[in-house]
């Protein structure tokens, strides 16, 4: 699973010349400390003024699992273009947990918690999935070599078979995402993708990252 960088727009000096023009002194000129100011100003009240914080973007491609994009994809203020099982042979690589991440679902529904499997489980069911991926890539090579278009193919294909896609978004959409998913109650796969994300918005946004921070973390 990866999450890369592949293009970015504007910087924390955007956010504040897209405040700034607001009152008209969107030419003032953008000192580090009045940059600054002006993002904690975005972040002081009780809602956060998330409006400048829509005009930087960045593209990054995510490697990850289909269910992982299933949840990445339903960030509809994204926009995605992802690898076509119709036209891409999907037999290679599948996902396969690391054997501390092979985990239980104890406690109540909705509210569940995971704990790490005994290791004699995990590698048993490491096996299995393994071999479950084995015997599913298997029948999809059959019918492609009796001529059945990947379209039709793909419908013996699992889960656990790695996609990627391209996603573009606002660093305030970004943000919305990290709120969601880079949190304890995020499924583990997308949750360490949404730091992979979050670590890259610091490099590009450090002070309107640092600020939101400071401030809790909190929701856009
Ligand atoms: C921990 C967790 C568990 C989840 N479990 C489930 C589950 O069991 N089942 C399930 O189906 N989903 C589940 N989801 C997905 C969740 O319901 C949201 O679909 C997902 O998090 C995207 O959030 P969003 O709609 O805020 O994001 P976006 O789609 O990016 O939207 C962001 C904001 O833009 C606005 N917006 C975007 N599109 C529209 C629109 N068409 N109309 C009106 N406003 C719009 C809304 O204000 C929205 O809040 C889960 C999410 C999390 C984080």
């Amino acid at each position: 699973m990866s999450v890369t960088l592949i293009d970015h727009m504007g910087t924390d000096e955007s956010v504040a010349r897209a405040a700034w023009v607001s009152t008209q002194r969107d030419d003032r000129e953008a000192t580090p400390e009045a940059v600054e100011r002006l993002i904690r100003t975005l972040f002081a009240g009780d809602r956060v003024h998330a409006g400048p914080m829509g005009h930087p973007h960045l593209t990054i491609c995510v490697e990850c699992p289909i269910f992982v994009s299933r949840e990445w994809f339903r960030h509809r203020t994204w926009s995605y273009s992802e690898i076509s099982t119709r036209y891409v042979d999907m037999s290679g690589e599948a996902y396969l947990p690391a054997p501390e991440d092979v985990r239980a679902q104890v406690g109540k529904r909705i509210s569940y918690q995971y704990e790490a499997v005994p290791p004699e489980i995990a590698t048993t069911a490491l096996d299995e999935m393994a071999g479950s991926y084995r015997r599913s890539h298997q029948d999809y090579q059959v019918l492609l070599s009796r001529g059945v278009a990947r379209e039709v193919a793909r419908n013996v294909l699992p889960l656990g078979t790695m996609t990627r896609f391209y996603g573009t978004v606002s660093l305030r959409n970004a943000l919305a995402f990290v709120y969601l998913r880079n949190h304890p109650a995020a499924l583990l796969e997308i949750r360490r993708e949404a730091e992979a994300l979050e670590a890259l918005l610091h490099t590009l946004w450090p002070v309107t990252m640092r600020v939101w921070t400071d401030k809790g973390r909190p929701a856009l």
